[in-house]
C-alpha cells in the first residue's frame, strides 16, 4: 500500500461539480489500497476576490490580517471536499494547516515551513480515514500561534512538505494543464508536454515553469527527494514527472529555511580562452563556437559581458586536454573577426590555464539574494581574486587562481556548513546519458540589465556591491563580469553586469550610484528593454555543440547576443525584448522539440 499526497488546484475545484469529480478521482486512488493526504487550494478565483475585498477597505492592509482573511479560501474547499467524500461513502476529514501543526515562520503573507507535525495526520490514515489539509496555510512557531500563508500559488508547497514530513511514496500536483511544456505554448503554440524533467532543470527554467509549479515546492521535492508529478485533473494522461537524484541526508526541522546551499565544488581541471575585441553583431558567437563543436570540443562555461564601443569579449572554459585544439580554434578564426573587414583591429587571444573553478549550488538560492554575495564576500576576506563569474537560478560559479583553490574550498565550506566528505558527486556524470541536451527554452521577458563600467579589479568589489543588493532585497538573476581590463589612474577595472527584474531596476541603480560614491566606479546604467532567453537540459554536460546551435539559431534570425552566461546544465542570452519572441520559436524549432500536437491551455 502506497502513501499518496495529492494536491487540486483553484480551478480543478472551482465548482460543486469539479469537488465532485475530485472525489471521484481521489475514491478510486483510494480503492486501488493507498492512504491518502489531499491538499486543496481556494476554489476558482477566490483568493483574487478576497484580494480585492480587501483593497476596497485599505489600500495597503496588514499583512496579518491579509492572511486571516486568505486562509479562509481554503478552509470553504476542505469543508465541502470531505463532504463530497463522505457522500460517496469513503471516511474523511478535513483539518487547516493549524489543526494538523504546519509550522512556520511568523511572517505573515510570505511564511517559509519550519516543520509539520505528522501524528494527527498519522492517527487519521490509521482509521483508514482520507485527510483534506488547507493548503498554502500554516501557524506560526511564536506562542500566539497566528495564522500564516506561505505566499500566492503556496498550496504546491504545503502538498510537497507532507509528503516529505510524511515520507510518502509520491506526490501528485493536478492542475488545469496536463504537465510541464517545453516552451510557453502561448507564445509558441507548437510547445509539446515533457514526460519528464529534473527538479535541477525544473528550477532552472523557473520563469517557464513558475506557473505551473511552485518553485518552492520543486526546492523541497529535490532537497529530499521526494517524486512529484504534474498532471491534468480533466484527463487520465500521465503528465509529468518531476524527478530528484538521491539527497543528501537532510532533517525536516528547519525544512524551508535551512541549508540554501547544499554543495561547493571545484575544479581545478579548466582552462580560460577569452577572445577581446570581437566585433558586437549576429553570428559571431555561433561562428565561434560552431568550430569548436566541429572539433568536437566541449565547453564548460561561457560568458560573454557587455559590449563596449562596436566589440565584445566572449570567454569560455574548456578541461585542459582540449586546451591546444580549443585555443588553435580561436586563433583561427580571430583574423576574421574585425568590426570591418579592412579594419587593423582583430581580436585578441588570451590563454589561461592556471584556473579553477569554484561553485556553490543549492535550490534555496532563488528569492535569497544574500547567497552570491556571501560566496563573494568569503573570497574577498581571504583576497582571492574573482576572475569570471557566472551565475544560474540555482549556482553560482567563479573563476579564480589555480593557486587559491584549496583554501577558497575550505573556506566556502564553512561558510556555507558543508560537510565535504558527503559532496563527492554533486554534479557531472549524475546527469549524463539518460537526460536530453535540450529539454526546454524559457523566455523572460521581465528582466532589466544594469551594467556597471570601471570596477576596480580588486578582491571585495563584487561583494560590495552584491551585499547591498541584497541587503535591499533585490534578487539578483545572471551577474556577468567583463573579461577586458582598463587601467584608471594606475587601477585596473572590469564591468559588471547582472540582470534584476525590471522592478527592482531603478532601486538597483540608485543603490549602486551612491555606493559608487564610495568605490569609484565608472557610470551605471540601466536596460528595460532586454529579454533573457534559457535552454535547459540536464544533457548538454559532455554533449558539445549545443551551445553553438543556440547561437547559430539566433543568428539564423540575425538577433545580436548582448550577454551570455552558463552553468552545466543552462545556456542564457540576454537580446533585446523587441527580438525575445523570434528568438524563443527559433531557438525552440532548431533543437526539435515542436510537435504537431496542439496542447489546450485555457485562457
Ligand atoms: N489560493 C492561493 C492562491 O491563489 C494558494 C494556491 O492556490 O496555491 O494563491
Ligand atoms: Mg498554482
Amino acid at each position: 500500500m502506497a502513501l499518496v499526497v495529492q494536491k487540486y488546484g483553484g480551478t480543478s475545484v472551482g465548482s460543486v461539480e469539479r469537488i465532485q469529480a475530485v472525489a471521484d478521482r481521489i475514491c478510486k486512488t483510494a480503492r486501488e489500497g493507498n492512504s491518502l493526504v489531499v491538499v486543496v487550494s481556494a476554489m476558482g478565483k477566490t483568493t483574487d476576490t478576497l484580494v480585492k475585498l480587501a483593497k476596497e477597505i485599505s489600500n495597503n492592509p496588514c499583512r496579518r490580517e491579509m492572511d486571516m482573511l486568505l486562509s479562509t479560501g481554503e478552509q470553504v474547499t476542505i469543508a465541502l471536499l470531505s463532504m463530497a467524500l463522505q457522500e460517496l461513502g469513503q471516511p474523511a476529514i478535513s483539518l487547516t494547516g493549524a489543526q494538523v501543526g504546519i509550522v512556520t515562520e511568523a511572517e505573515h503573507s510570505r511564511a517559509r515551513i519550519l516543520q509539520i507535525c505528522t501524528d494527527r495526520i498519522e492517527s487519521h490514515l490509521n482509521k483508514g480515514e482520507i485527510v483534506v489539509v488547507a493548503g498554502f496555510q500554516g501557524v506560526s512557531n511564536t506562542a500566539n500561534l497566528e495564522f500564516t500563508t506561505l505566499g500566492r500559488g503556496g498550496s504546491d508547497t504545503s502538498a510537497v512538505a507532507l509528503a516529505a514530513s510524511l515520507k510518502a511514496d509520491r506526490c501528485e500536483i493536478y492542475t488545469d494543464v496536463p504537465g510541464i511544456l517545453t516552451t510557453d505554448p502561448r507564445l509558441v503554440p507548437s510547445a509539446q508536454l515533457m514526460s519528464e524533467i529534473t527538479a535541477d532543470e525544473m528550477l532552472e527554467l523557473a520563469s517557464l515553469g513558475a506557473k505551473v509549479l511552485h518553485p518552492r515546492a520543486v526546492e523541497i521535492a529535490r532537497n529530499y527527494g521526494m517524486p512529484l508529478i504534474v498532471l491534468s485533473s480533466w484527463s487520465d494522461r500521465p503528465g509529468t514527472k518531476v524527478v530528484s537524484r538521491l539527497p543528501q541526508p537532510r532533517s525536516l526541522q528547519g525544512m524551508e529555511i535551512a541549508k540554501a546551499v547544499d554543495g561547493v565544488e571545484i575544479d581545478r581541471d579548466q582552462a580560460k580562452i577569452a577572445l577581446l575585441r570581437v566585433p558586437d553583431f549576429p553570428g559571431v558567437a555561433a561562428s565561434l563556437f560552431g568550430e569548436i563543436s566541429n572539433q568536437n570540443i566541449d565547453v564548460d562555461l561561457i560568458i560573454q559581458s557587455i559590449h563596449e564601443g562596436n566589440t565584445n569579449d566572449i570567454a569560455f572554459t574548456v578541461v585542459n586536454r582540449v586546451l591546444q585544439p580549443a585555443e588553435a580554434v580561436a586563433e583561427a578564426i580571430a583574423p576574421s573577426l574585425r568590426t570591418h573587414p579592412t579594419a587593423v583591429d582583430e581580436a585578441e587571444v588570451i590563454v589561461d590555464r592556471k584556473i579553477a573553478k569554484v561553485t556553490i549550488s543549492g535550490a534555496g538560492m532563488i528569492g535569497r539574494p544574500g547567497i552570491a554575495a556571501k560566496m563573494f564576500k568569503t573570497l574577498a576576506d581571504a583576497q582571492i581574486n574573482i576572475q569570471m563569474i557566472s551565475t544560474s537560478e540555482v549556482k553560482v560559479s567563479c573563476v579564480i587562481d589555480e593557486a587559491d583553490c584549496d583554501r577558497a574550498l575550505h573556506l566556502l565550506s564553512l561558510a556555507f556548513d558543508i560537510d565535504l566528505s558527503s559532496q563527492k558527486e554533486i554534479t557531472k556524470s549524475q546527469y549524463q546519458g539518460k537526460h536530453p541536451p535540450v529539454r526546454g527554452v524559457a523566455l523572460d521577458t521581465n528582466q532589466a540589465r544594469i551594467a556597471i563600467r570601471h570596477v576596480p579589479d580588486t578582491p571585495g568589489m563584487a561583494a560590495q556591491i552584491f551585499l547591498l543588493l541584497a541587503k535591499k532585497n533585490i534578487s539578483v538573476d545572471a551577474i556577468i563580469q567583463s573579461q577586458r581590463c582598463h587601467v584608471i589612474n594606475d587601477v585596473p577595472t572590469r564591468d559588471i553586469a547582472f540582470t534584476v527584474n525590471q522592478n527592482d531596476a531603478d532601486l538597483a541603480c540608485r543603490a549602486i550610484a551612491e555606493l559608487n560614491e564610495k568605490i569609484g566606479c565608472g557610470q551605471v546604467s540601466g536596460d528595460t528593454a532586454i529579454a533573457k532567453l534559457s535552454v535547459v537540459g540536464a544533457g548538454m554536460l559532455g554533449h558539445p555543440g549545443v551551445a553553438a546551435k543556440f547561437f547559430a539559431a539566433l543568428s539564423q534570425e540575425q538577433i545580436n547576443i548582448q550577454m551570455i552566461t552558463t552553468s552545466e546544465i543552462k545556456i542564457s542570452c540576454v537580446i533585446s525584448e523587441a527580438e525575445g519572441v523570434k528568438g524563443l520559436k527559433a531557438v525552440h524549432e532548431a533543437f526539435n522539440l515542436s510537435g504537431k500536437e496542439r496542447i489546450n491551455i485555457p485562457a
